[in-house]
């Protein structure tokens, strides 16, 4: 199949953070009979994107959701990102931690703030202000 027959048919390509393509290849899986008849038995189901699904899922925190990679990724208080699919201008967070002052959630509008001699989040430095 040419690249020009499939152009403009189906879902466009995924892409990691940067843009690139996610360069994708075949696996051969030796599953139990049972759990594959259930799975065929399963509306809708895309192996393929189901499989993708679970081991993401079982490695977040590992690897990115979205480049599928470990080499970018880092921790810090506010959450987990992907180096590689963040830019100058946007980190790519894909875990947030939880503010340990006031147990919200960070998120892009409620980042960390020393507060005194604490950290914080946006949410505690509002009702400090307050
Ligand atoms: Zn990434
Ligand atoms: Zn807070």
């Amino acid at each position: 199949m040419t690249s020009e027959k499939v152009k403009g048919v189906g879902r466009p390509p995924q892409t990691d953070g940067s843009g690139k393509q996610i360069a994708k290849t075949h696996v051969t899986l030796l599953l139990p009979v049972n759990l594959k008849e259930f799975l065929r038995r399963q509306p809708k189901m895309n192996m393929s994107a189901l499989f993708t699904r679970v081991v993401t899922s079982l490695y977040l925190g590992t690897i990115c959701p979205k480049c599928y990679d470990d080499s970018g990724v880092h921790q810090t208080h506010v959450g987990t990102y992907c180096e590689n699919c963040s830019n100058d201008y946007r980190s790519f967070f894909f875990i947030w931690n939880d503010c340990p002052n006031c147990k919200l959630q960070y998120n892009r509008n409620n980042m960390s703030h020393n507060i005194k001699d604490k950290i914080g989040c946006q949410t505690c430095l509002k009702e400090v202000k307050a």
